[in-house]
């Protein structure tokens, strides 16, 4: 299927490595040109590099002439100068990107009678104010154009919250609020621009090996047979790929996807037992 976004602009945040990079890799299978964003230089060069290599090879498969451009910005996007820097990247488009992938890093884990307001400050500036700041700044110029995609990385933390993660299942609700409400306002649903959250279960990335090294750390079993109970509790018996979420956050940013907005999307091999 071509989803209809060949040469759109992307802004995709945490993107050196996991989630991210699986957003920006299927993106750019898509012929979408990105700009990717990360703090470690190395890492996201060598995220590009990969991305740059394979493109061509590609954007061939799907009959394409011209590899999507790859830029990169290695900066903290949960500071004003870190996002001022992703707008400003030599050769992108400024503040008019079509697509923005919102995502960095989770908070650490632990117990929330250790956490004082510097560490709830810090969560909240990631995973809540961080994605707002991103959406106030490109929104309404997607639905001046009339076109627009927005997902936000979140956590099945939001409908099912993790005890070690009470940072995560906090901060993240307060955006799953707000996005419910500002992706249904006529301003931005009425113009062509859809605002989704995309809730990843367990994927096998660097930050769920953290997530379960706590978890061995916690309990003092060791991190084997934590993975092997989690494995245990999923129906697919298996951890997801950065490759799949991608495909889904493609999906969403896709022309076919227009009539998707406001949603919690949750990606978990079956993990949530509820009904809705
Ligand atoms: P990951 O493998 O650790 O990758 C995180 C990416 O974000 C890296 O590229 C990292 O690069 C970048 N990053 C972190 N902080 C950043 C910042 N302040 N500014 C810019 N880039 C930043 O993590 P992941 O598993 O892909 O997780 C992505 C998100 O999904 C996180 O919020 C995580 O909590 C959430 N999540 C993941 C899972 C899972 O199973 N994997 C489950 C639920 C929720 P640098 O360190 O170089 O900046």
């Amino acid at each position: 299927m071509d989803f209809g976004i060949d040469g759109k602009w992307a802004l995709v945040c945490g993107a050196s490595k996991g989630l991210g990079h699986g957003c920006a890799e299927a993106l750019v299978r898509e012929g979408v040109n990105v700009v990717l964003n990360a703090r470690n230089a190395d890492d996201l060069q060598r995220a590009a590099a990969y991305l740059v290599a394979a493109s061509s090879d590609w954007v061939a498969v799907k009959g394409g002439k011209n590899p999507p451009c790859i830029l990169t910005v290695a900066a903290d996007i949960t500071t004003a100068q870190g996002r001022a820097a992703a707008f400003s990247v030599a050769g992108g488009p400024g503040k008019d990107f079509d697509i923005v992938v919102t995502n960095a890093g989770g908070p650490p884990t632990g117990d929330f009678r250790d956490w004082g307001r510097e560490d709830w400050m810090r969560a909240v500036d990631a995973n809540m104010l961080t994605p707002i700041e991103l959406i106030r700044a490109t929104v309404d110029g997607m639905a001046q154009r009339g076109f627009g995609r927005i997902v936000n990385i979140t956590s099945s933390a939001v409908k099912a919250p993790i005890d070690i993660l009470g940072l995560s299942n906090g901060a993240r609700s307060g955006l799953t609020g707000f996005v419910a409400g500002a992706a249904r306002s006529a301003a931005i649903a009425g113009r062509g621009v859809t605002i989704n959250n995309l809730l990843p279960g367990k994927f096998e990335t660097d930050r769920l090996t953290g997530t379960l090294s706590a978890a061995a750390a916690k309990t003092g079993k060791d991190l084997d047979e934590v993975r092997r109970a989690q494995l245990s509790m999923i129906p697919a018996r298996r951890f997801g790929t950065p490759q799949e979420f991608g495909a889904i956050c493609a999906f969403l940013c896709s022309v076919q996807a227009g009539y998707i907005t406001g949603q919690n999307v949750l990606a978990d091999g079956g993990a949530y037992p509820g009904t809705f």
